[in-house]
């Protein structure tokens, strides 16, 4: 399997190279095979390349099994005619990476303010309020007079129907519970369209529970009852947004992992951004980033029929269970490691079992 390792902009050379150690750890033990090919994206290619990632780039992602993606300075890229284009965009819609499954759940030794619950919010990761990926050409935010702007959002059945049956497949491994979570109240046809469109695929897994909630009252019933969901599947801009608040009450959001996921490819990205307030102090938590490879490793086992890419995926997570369990952590979740201690911590347990 050949992964092209991206660090990314702030915290992201940090926590990667602590990722990059646990996969070698897990290439090693699992005999994977695994050939890591370092490119750069973001502020590096930006100064180096003239723009923040290249076709050059998305060539050799095309020819590898898959991409682990630092978190990127998205606000600081603001003009695509200077080169300064949104990464994780370019990926996922180059890509078509349609599926971006964030799993947030509780640990024993992690303070938080509410039961512990187990979920996975799978978000629509192609169009929706996304503006800047809703149309062939351009950006669909469009600056109408100084005064007036208008941000286009777009719904299709095909994309409904494409994350609607990855919300039900992930069911199925899980607690078989799809709760749809949307606006259709004042969105009522894009978002009538989706809630529709889910319960139609939803009758082809009859054992699945499924219920909706309206968006801004999830937001009180998530905060208030997390353990209620299992699986959240919703569109582009809501599913961002519940996977911060789900992170964070799972104890940081720098437990928040994440794949985006298509027919062909897919790209292990931490759910948060490049945390420029605690950038260069070896204080990030690396486990966003090392969940996300894990999920990135299962993701290429169960495609391929390769069994110890899914045993090497459940060995990360159980290692950094473990981890947790016995307060090796950042400080976020209450530890007292910094980031390149906490891979000395893994490494060290990982290679004892
Ligand atoms: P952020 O997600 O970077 O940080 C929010 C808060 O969470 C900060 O207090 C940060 O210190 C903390 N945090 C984040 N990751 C952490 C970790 N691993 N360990 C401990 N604490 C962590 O959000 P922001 O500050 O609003 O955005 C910074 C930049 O990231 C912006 O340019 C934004 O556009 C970009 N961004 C990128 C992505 C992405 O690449 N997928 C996602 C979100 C934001």
């Amino acid at each position: 399997m050949k992964i092209i390792i991206i660090p990314g902009d702030g915290i992201g050379p940090e926590t990667m190279a602590v990722t990059t150690r646990v996969l070698e750890a897990a290439s090693a033990r699992f005999k994977l095979n695994l050939e890591l090919r370092h490119e750069i994206a973001g502020h590096q290619s930006l100064e180096k390349y003239g723009s923040t990632v290249t076709t050059a780039l998305l060539e050799k992602v095309k020819a590898a099994n898959g991409l682990m993606l630092g978190p990127m300075a998205t606000y600081d890229f603001k003009d695509e005619s200077k080169g300064e284009i949104n990464p994780s965009k370019f990926f996922r819609k180059e890509l078509d990476l349609f599926a971006n499954i964030r799993p947030a759940r509780t640990y024993p030794n992690v303070p938080t303010c509410v039961n512990p619950f187990d979920l996975a919010v799978v978000r629509e990761n192609t169009e929706g309020f996304y503006a800047d990926r809703n149309i062939e050409s351009g950006n669909s935010e469009m600056l109408i007079t100084p005064d007036v702007v208008i941000s286009l959002r777009r719904i299709t059945r095909n994309c409904c129907e494409r994350i609607a049956k990855a919300a039900f497949e992930l069911a199925m491994t899980r607690k078989k519970h799809v709760t749809i979570v949307h606006k259709a109240n004042v969105l009522k046809i894009g978002d009538g369209m989706f809630i529709d469109i889910c319960r139609q695929v939803g009758v082809q897994y009859p054992q699945v529970v499924i219920d909706d909630f309206i968006v801004d009252a999830m937001m009180a019933h998530v905060v208030r009852a997390p353990q209620r969901f299992d699986t959240i599947v919703t569109t582009n801009m809501f599913g961002d947004i519940l996977s911060d608040l789900t992170a964070e009450l799972s104890g940081s959001l720098g437990l928040g992992g994440s794949l985006n996921a298509g027919e062909r490819y897919a790209m292990g990205q931490a759910a948060h951004g490049s945390a420029p307030d605690i950038a260069g102090k070896d204080i990030a938590n690396p486990f966003s980033l090392i969940v996300s490879s894990s999920m990135l490793l299962n993701w290429h086992g169960q495609n391929k029929g390769l069994m110890q890419f899914c045993d090497a995926s459940k060995a990360i997570e159980h290692c950094m269970g473990e981890l947790i369990a016995s307060g090796e952590t950042t400080g976020d979740i209450g530890g007292k490691l910094g980031t390149k201690a906490v891979g000395d911590a893994f490494i060290k347990r990982f290679n004892t079992h």
